[in-house]
């Protein structure tokens, strides 16, 4: 089947540029939603889009695995443009795409950006976001309608261009007639509901309109962010309408960003603490003390107790190879910078097991003050490059609050 296409990017009401990039050309779709500062952002979205184009030639039929791997070489793309510009270092961008064969539509996804499929009026979800909230859904500590408007609800715990490597979200879904289909960035659905997303894409019967509806109602509700969607309709026809074959991008950036305030996510790599070992006596790796054996305790106690020294160093050691050596969490440094540990933010019987990995050029002061308490608290996640994506986000935050008071800013260079 091949689609009617609406899209449609908009930067908003309230940001100066542009960061979300898409792509329309038939049968790909894909929408990228870039963060790392005015300039950065823009180029990492651009970067994912125009390498994904070029992954997927056009008569081609991709299956989920190359699908995969060319959201994969985006992700490479980014990060080596980051790592050889200074001026770029810590930027990212979200990627969702469709590419539709036959009747299939096969999506990869990392980050924020949603694909939503609308059948017989029933709004689904397709994509899983990325993000600390919506782990805390799933995890059943935030109710979804908690989760749209909690202040973490933008942190994105996947991203492109933040590490070398990156997991990729597949499926696939099989298409009906009168199916829509629609991908979008954060700035729709951090701005309106669902129910109004459904009651669009329903009740517009052309997807242009469909799609320049839903930027509308963005922009009527604070426009808060830039916002990107790409409207698909399934009507059954062979033939496409609207865009159907052609390329689209977005148009270029407002030339009138300015270079001097992109915010690199400047991050030190520096190791600068070892795992504190526990103290003496509790350790298990240790060997028990050297006692003298008295004659009174006979062998099946010695048994016993030989076998409960196996079972707690066995334990100890599960305990700190499988639940601290690969747990994550962001956090205050002990000199007030957001910091990368590993470990388990909580003491466990008086003994700490952490480890402060990673520091950023980025204070906790610096940060909006709902973010501030967020940190104070610790943000735990699940590896060390959702631990990278939270701590890059987080800059990002920091840097926004300081472009948005500029005294900070003054007062910050009146003290160097
Ligand atoms: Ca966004």
């Amino acid at each position: 089947m091949r689609p009617s296409i609406g899209a449609r990017s908009d930067v908003g009401r309230v940001r100066d540029g542009n960061e979300d990039s898409y792509l329309v050309q038939e049968p790909l779709f894909v929408v990228a939603d870039g963060m790392g500062g005015h300039v950065a952002g823009d180029v990492a979205s651009r970067l994912a889009v125009e390498t994904i184009g070029n992954e997927v030639p056009a008569g081609t039929v991709p299956d989920l695995r190359t699908l995969e791997s060319a959201v994969k070489e985006a992700n490479l793309a980014i990060w080596e443009r980051a790592q050889s510009e200074p001026a770029l270092q810590g930027m990212g961008t979200t990627c969702t795409l469709v590419l539709v064969v036959d009747d299939e539509a096969r999506i990869a996804h990392v980050g924020d950006s949603r694909a939503y499929l609308l059948r017989d009026g029933k709004l689904e979800q397709i994509t899983e976001d990325h993000t600390l909230v919506a782990r805390m859904v799933k995890e059943g500590r935030l109710s979804a309608e908690e989760a749209d408007h909690h202040p973490q609800r933008s942190i994105v715990t996947r991203a492109l261009g933040v590490d070398s490597e990156v997991a990729v979200d597949t499926t696939s879904v099989a298409l009906k007639k009168g199916d829509r289909l629609l991908v979008c960035s954060d700035g729709l659905t951090s701005m309106i509901g669902t129910d109004q997303i459904r009651e669009v894409l329903a009740g517009e019967p052309d997807p242009q309109s469909a799609a320049d509806r839903l930027v509308d109602l963005a922009n009527q509700a604070g426009g808060e962010d830039n916002i990107t969607v790409v409207a698909l309709l399934f009507d059954g026809g062979a033939t496409g309408k609207g865009a159907a074959g052609a390329t689209t991008t977005k148009p270029p950036a407002d030339a009138s960003a300015r270079t001097d305030e992109v915010q690199p996510g400047a991050r030190a790599g520096n190791v600068t603490g070892a795992f504190q070992t526990p103290p003496e006596g509790v350790g298990a790796e240790r060997p028990g003390p050297a006692r003298p054996r008295t004659r009174r305790r006979s062998r099946p106690i010695l048994a016993m107790l030989v076998l409960l020294a196996i079972v707690l160093v066995a334990g100890a050691l599960v305990f700190r190879y499988a639940i601290v050596e690969s747990s994550y969490y962001v956090a205050g440094s002990r000199d007030g910078r957001i910091a990368i540990y590993r470990g388990l933010p909580e003491d466990v019987l008086g003994m700490s097991f952490r480890e402060e990995i990673e520091t950023s050029d980025t204070a906790v002061s610096d940060l909006p003050s709902a973010f501030r308490e967020d940190v104070a608290d610790a943000i735990e996640v699940d590896s060390l490059d959702e631990a990278r994506a939270t701590l890059q986000n987080l800059e990002q935050r920091a840097a926004e609050e300081e472009d948005e008071d500029p005294s900070k800013d003054r007062k910050r260079k009146d003290r160097s």
